[in-house]
């Protein structure tokens, strides 16, 4: 068993709580160094009185105060507001590992100073790696010791290639449940609720995840995830709709060989694995009762019905910043559309319509991936 000390950001979200389910199972290996939430002051609370880290963030300044209030114990310092303090704590600490639970592009800077600063990343935000991808590839290698995948396709497709050297893949083949509106007669889609997109078949998680996998922008996102991460070509990563979300993903070998990764839909595997790999630990979980008959079925993207996965892909294709644009776009078009203020058809519309209005320059650089993901922002949010 390791010795592991982790800073984990977004603690209080769905992966973050998840992680913090390995740390307990595995108190021996772990310490926690670190804890962040967005405004979730009461679980960020309780997380801080059972873990004690070293160091809390809460990003609402206004919420330091009654965070400070709660906490039973003087051994963790308390920060808010400035995230540069945060990052400034990430390139101090001692810890070797940085989970990246949170969502969206706050997620990118995190990132790259773990790694600039020699720690391992777990990551579960796709979307540094989506806006960028570039930044960060100089980290990423065969042996994922520098950054390691949490979502579950590509933990199936990490733990597919075990054993395996990177010139024998063919091609990678990640499934998609295809969400709750598979199989919804087209010509209701206008008539979404966000209660019904916020309705997930087969995974619990966040709101912003929960929509991309509505809008099959999640798959989108996944694809350019993948082709950074097993550095691949995007004509070299297939995406198969497999609505029962089983089979986690797939690799083909140059042989024909499928190796497929399965399991009942848990994130507590991919997430443990990325904090054990290269081994293999025990996991209590649900098993699949083969005694009950299982069908495992597959089908086409429908590009009609979900053009948000057309446009991550394009985008990618597009220029250094097109993924950017992209991301900066859905961003805000999910946002609206979870506060109502547009109907859910209308979240690719304005994905469509910023990725061809915004250009941008192709030297690339943190400043100017941030300046082109403001300006992606402003521009969605007046459509
Ligand atoms: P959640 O919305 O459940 O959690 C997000 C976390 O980030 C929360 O702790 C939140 O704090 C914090 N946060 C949000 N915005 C900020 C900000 N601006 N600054 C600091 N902290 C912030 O998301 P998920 O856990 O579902 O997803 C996290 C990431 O993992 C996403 O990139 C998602 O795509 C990816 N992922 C998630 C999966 C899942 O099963 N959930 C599966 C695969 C990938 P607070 O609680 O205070 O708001
Ligand atoms: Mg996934």
């Amino acid at each position: 068993m390791k010795n592991s000390k982790l800073i984990i950001l977004g603690s209080t979200g769905s992966i973050g709580t998840q992680t913090l389910e390995i740390v307990r199972a595995h108190t021996d290996s772990f310490q926690v160094a670190a804890l962040s939430a967005h405004s979730n002051w009461k679980r960020l609370a309780q997380q801080i009185n059972e873990f004690k880290p070293d160091i809390a963030y809460i990003g609402e300044p206004g919420l330091l105060d009654t965070l400070k209030s709660q906490i039973s114990h003087s051994h963790t310092k308390i920060l808010s507001g400035n995230t540069s303090d945060f990052e400034e704590f990430i390139a101090q600490s001692d810890a070797d590992t940085v989970v990246n639970s949170l969502v969206g592009f706050s997620g990118f800077r995190p990132t790259l100073a773990a790694l600039s600063h020699g720690k391992k990343v777990a990551l579960a935000n796709k979307e540094s790696l989506v806006v960028g991808g570039a930044l960060l590839e100089p980290y990423i290698n065969e042996e994922f010791d520098n950054l390691i995948p949490i979502d579950s396709e590509h933990s199936a497709i990490l733990q597919c290639l075990a054993g395996e050297p990177a010139k024998s893949i063919k091609k990678l083949i990640i499934t998609a449940s295809g969400g709750p509106f598979r199989t919804w007669p087209l010509d209701k889609l206008d008539k979404v609720t966000v209660k019904e997109a916020l309705n997930h078949p087969n995974w619990n998680m966040g709101s912003k995840i929960t929509i991309d996998s509505a809008t099959m922008m999640n798959k989108g996102l996944e694809v350019i995830e993948a082709h950074w991460l097993f550095q691949l070509p995007v004509a070299s990563i297939e995406t198969v709709v497999h609505p029962q979300s089983i089979i986690h993903s797939m690799v083909v070998f140059t042989d024909g060989s499928i190796k497929s990764q399965m399991g009942l839909p848990d994130m507590r595997l991919p997430i443990q694995y990325a904090l054990s790999y290269p081994d293999r630990w025990p996991l209590c979980s649900k098993e699949i009762d083969w005694s009950v008959p299982l069908d495992l079925s597959f089908e086409p993207v429908d590009y009609e019905r979900f053009p948000c996965f057309k446009l991550a892909i394009e985008a990618l294709d597009s220029s250094v910043y097109g993924p950017t644009i992209m991301n900066a776009a859905n961003e805000v078009a999910v946002e609206r559309f979870l506060k109502e203020e547009i109907p859910y058809i209308r979240i690719s519309d304005i994905v469509a319509d910023c990725m061809a209005h915004i250009s941008s320059t192709d030297s690339l650089s943190i400043e100017s991936l941030e300046a082109v993901d403001q300006e992606a922002r402003v521009y969605a949010r007046h459509l």
